[in-house]
């Protein structure tokens, strides 16, 4: 069952840090954005260089030591994220975990054969969302589809998203799809396609590890829900959640991440 998850203190940070540097192997599953990326950052704003290049260090720091997973679990477009995070040794799920890629390989992995005929009506629904209000865009992935409505105020397009909600309900009436209502976006994807698959895959591979998961949405509540017990999981911003544990935001997770990959951080 979800709920607030506990602020992280001092000392369950140095208890996590002691069980980190530890352990004999160390998995970490970690969204991109909202958890490693700032919410909301325009990509082509000045700041979004040095933003890219503090979330490319903290990870290259935690991928260096051996004996450490790394796994970047977001929704993004598969070569979006290759791009972002190439050759940082990490293993991506993008897509939330359509495709995967392992650390040390270049080729992707779809987990399933996926039907699209549900995108004809659904593309056409979220083109008259995006006509409706101009500054909101569409993206189309090429398993799901996405409207952005992040530069738009939210008392103008409260109603649109209603009814938006209402249309691509019935379509997963119709049709095995999920419906996200993420962030200041909507987003039609296959049922079957979730994080906690995606995050199992590892799972499997690396049991007996020391595992810490972050993340800041919906959508990563299937992380959170498959992890064994005694896994670290951190809820990035307030909200309620499976995860244990609470930070304020990504610059809080990604000092904590610089801290763990830090061999010589006092305690
Ligand atoms: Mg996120």
């Amino acid at each position: 069952m979800r709920k607030t998850p506990r602020v992280l203190t001092p000392a369950s940070r140095r208890a996590i840090i002691q069980r980190y540097q530890a352990a004999k192997h160390r998995l970490l599953f970690l969204d991109y954005d909202g958890t490693l990326w700032p919410t909301g950052l325009d990509e082509r704003s000045p700041q979004a260089k040095a933003e890219h290049a503090l979330v490319r260090s903290v990870i290259r720091r935690l991928t260096q030591r051996t004996q450490t997973t790394v796994v970047i679990v977001s929704g993004r477009d598969h070569t979006v994220l290759a791009q972002r995070f190439k050759g940082l040794g990490c293993a991506l799920a993008a897509e939330h975990g359509l495709w995967l890629k392992e650390a040390k390989q270049s080729s992707w992995m779809m987990v399933e054969q996926i039907d699209t005929a549900w995108k004809i009506p659904a593309r056409v629904l979220f083109q008259q969302a995006m006509h409706a209000i101009p500054t909101t865009w569409f993206e189309e992935k090429p398993y799901s589809l996405v409207w952005h409505y992040r530069n738009v105020p939210a008392r103008l397009v409260k109603a649109k998203v209603k009814i938006m909600r209402r249309a691509l309900q019935q379509l997963t009436k119709q049709y095995p799809l999920r419906l996200i209502m993420g962030r200041n976006l909507i987003e039609l994807l296959p049922a079957s396609i979730n994080k906690g698959r995606a995050t199992k895959h590892w799972l499997c591979q690396y049991q007996d590890s020391f595992i810490i998961a972050a993340g800041d949405e919906r959508t990563d509540e299937d992380i959170f829900s498959v992890l064994p017990r005694n896994a670290i999981s951190i809820k990035v911003q307030a909200g309620s959640s499976l995860a244990k544990y609470l930070l304020p935001d990504d610059q809080a997770l990604r000092d904590l991440l610089a801290q763990l990959a830090d061999r010589k951080t006092r305690l």
